[in-house]
Parts: C-alpha cells; sequence; structure tokens
C-alpha cells in the first residue's frame, strides 16, 4: 500500500529524554516520512524546545515542521518566532490556536488560528508550507458541527496549505468531514491524525480532554484488559491498523502519526499495513 507518513513528537524535557527520542526517531525514519512535526506547549512553554528538536531533525536530513501557537501571544512575539523559524531554514509550521491551562482566559493579540493562518501570510508570504488543525468529529467549543466548518474553511481562505485531523476512531467521521469540505469547494488536503493505543488510561484522559471520541466498544474493552499491557498493546494495533487500512483505501492523502515520542506501535502499524 502506498500514502505518505509524517510523524509528530513533543519536545523532550530531560536530556535522557531526548536522548530517547532520538533512538526512537531513527528507527522511525526506515518510513521515510515526508515531514516531522514538533509540538508546542500552551502559551509557547516550549518554545525553545520545539525549535531545538526541529534542528535535530534537520541535522539528520528530515524535513521538520514546528506547531505555532498563538493563545497568549503578541504580534511582537509570533513575529520574533517566525524570524527565528526563518533563519533556522524552517518551511513548514503547524499554526493552531492552543489551549491555554484553565483559568488563564484567552488574552493575547490572536483569538483564533485562521488569525495567525493571516498574520504569517502577511508577515512572511508563502515562505512557509501552512498546516492547519481539522477536527472530523467536532471541536470541543464549536458552536456546531457547521460553525467548526466553517471555522476551517476560515482558516483556509486566510492562507493555510493543507488540514491535519484530531485522532479519531471512526472513519466514517473523517470521510463525511473531508465530503462536507468538498461540496463546500474546498480541495485541500487533509491528512487524517492517528493515534497508536499504548495505554488505556492515558488514551481515555487525552480523548477526554481533546474531545475525540474513543467508540464504547473499545473503551470496554480497554477497561477489561485492566494491568494486561500486553493485551491492550495487542488489541491496539488490530483497532489502528484496522482503521489506517480504511482510511488509505477510501483515499486518504497521508497519515500523521501521534508516536508520543515511541516508535514501536507506529512501525508496527506501518508494517501491517505493507507501508
Ligand atoms: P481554531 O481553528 O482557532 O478553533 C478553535 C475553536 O474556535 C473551534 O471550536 C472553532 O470552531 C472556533 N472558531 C474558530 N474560528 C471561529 C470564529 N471566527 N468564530 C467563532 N468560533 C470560531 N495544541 C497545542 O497547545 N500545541 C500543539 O502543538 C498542538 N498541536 C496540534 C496538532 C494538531 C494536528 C491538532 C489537531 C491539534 C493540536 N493542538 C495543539 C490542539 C489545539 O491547539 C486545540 O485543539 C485548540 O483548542 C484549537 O486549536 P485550533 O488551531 O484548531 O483553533
Amino acid at each position: 500500500m502506498k500514502c505518505p507518513i509524517s510523524l509528530e513528537f513533543f519536545p523532550p524535557k530531560t536530556p535522557e529524554g531526548a536522548e530517547k527520542l532520538r533512538a526512537a526517531r531513527q528507527k522511525l525514519y526506515a518510513l521515510q516520512p515526508e515531514f516531522c512535526s514538533v509540538t508546542f506547549g500552551a502559551g509557547g512553554s516550549t518554545q525553545e524546545g520545539t525549535l531545538q528538536t526541529v534542528r535535530d531533525i534537520m541535522g539528520e536530513g528530515v524535513s521538520a515542521a514546528p506547531h505555532l501557537s498563538c493563545i497568549g501571544q503578541t504580534r511582537d512575539s509570533i513575529r520574533e518566532r517566525l524570524v527565528a523559524y526563518r533563519e533556522a531554514g524552517i518551511r513548514r509550521i503547524v499554526a493552531l490556536r492552543g489551549d491555554l491551562p484553565s483559568g488563564y482566559g484567552l488574552g493575547g493579540e490572536f483569538r483564533y488560528a485562521s488569525d495567525l493562518v493571516a498574520f504569517i501570510r502577511s508577515e512572511t508570504g508563502r515562505h512557509f508550507h501552512l498546516e492547519v488543525a481539522a477536527y472530523p468529529e467536532v471541536h470541543p467549543q464549536a458552536r456546531s458541527p457547521d460553525a467548526d466548518l466553517q471555522a476551517f474553511i476560515a482558516k483556509v481562505e486566510a492562507g493555510a496549505d493543507s488540514g491535519i485531523t484530531q485522532y479519531f476512531f471512526n472513519a466514517d467521521a473523517y470521510f463525511r468531514y473531508v465530503d462536507e469540505l468538498r461540496r463546500r469547494g474546498v480541495e485541500l488536503p487533509v491528512v487524517p491524525g492517528i493515534m497508536p493505543i499504548a495505554s488505556s488510561s492515558q488514551l481515555l484522559r487525552f480523548s477526554d480532554a481533546c474531545g475525540a471520541e474513543v467508540p464504547r466498544w473499545i473503551r470496554l474493552r480497554l477497561q477489561a484488559y485492566g494491568d494486561d499491557t500486553a493485551s491492550i498493546k495487542a488489541f491496539g494495533l488490530d483497532v489502528v491498523a484496522g482503521l489506517c487500512e480504511q482510511l488509505c483505501k477510501g483515499g486518504a492523502p497521508g497519515l500523521h502519526f501521534y508516536t508520543m515520542n515511541q516508535a514501536a506501535a507506529t512501525l508496527e502499524i506501518c508494517r501491517r499495513l505493507g507501508l
């Protein structure tokens, strides 16, 4: 099967974490990723770590894209980041609104990711390829599914080049979302974000926070496995490899793996897909 792959990492907090990530990346490069992206902590809390990790990846000969979130930021602070990204030779950014920890309100000079995309285009023209977030199962703060589609289209109209989705386990939600976009004349690629299942508690915690639905049958099976991590991993591989197969066969333009800085699950899923 042919399907372009991209990989997402988060910036490690310790030298040991950096070493583990380096080792994981070396294994994952066997997949010949189109690019690797590196997340950006709430309010810019990891911005130096994000840039350093991107530099490390580029130094390994692989294309890399930092994430950049605008919530709580000023035009000057974003401008500074864009200069740093440009000077580092970066050509692709994942442009996001981001979230601040509860209690921090909104703040800053940007309200939505579409404002950030417009600002990046006005400051740097077409220098960067801009990826934006898409939500086949609807962003948790959206007023309605329709309003959320409109929010995605606003990012496209502001200058985004492609979308990466929040992860999901229901392929129909993705195909329907893309159909809705096509019906509205939006043709850009929307790459599904894939979350390998490694731990039941982590997945359920993450999913509650970001609004990704874990179907009842998956949730109940995971709960039934309790502490049996081998069974959780085996079940997770079956579920996620099956999902990826459906997506690729259905015409998804690529797969973006949320690796959680681990190599094994992503490698095994891709092996099963023959990628
Ligand atoms: P937006 O597109 O601005 O949307 C946010 C909300 O506002 C949505 O509910 C939308 O419907 C609504 N909205 C947008 N425009 C309007 C409008 N004009 N009027 C009314 N409502 C509107 N978070 C991080 O902190 N760091 C990361 O590195 C990171 N990486 C991510 C990568 C991917 C691929 C994805 C899918 C998510 C990532 N996130 C990250 C999470 C993301 O920051 C959150 O989901 C955040 O809540 C929304 O960001 P956004 O860019 O989608 O925002």
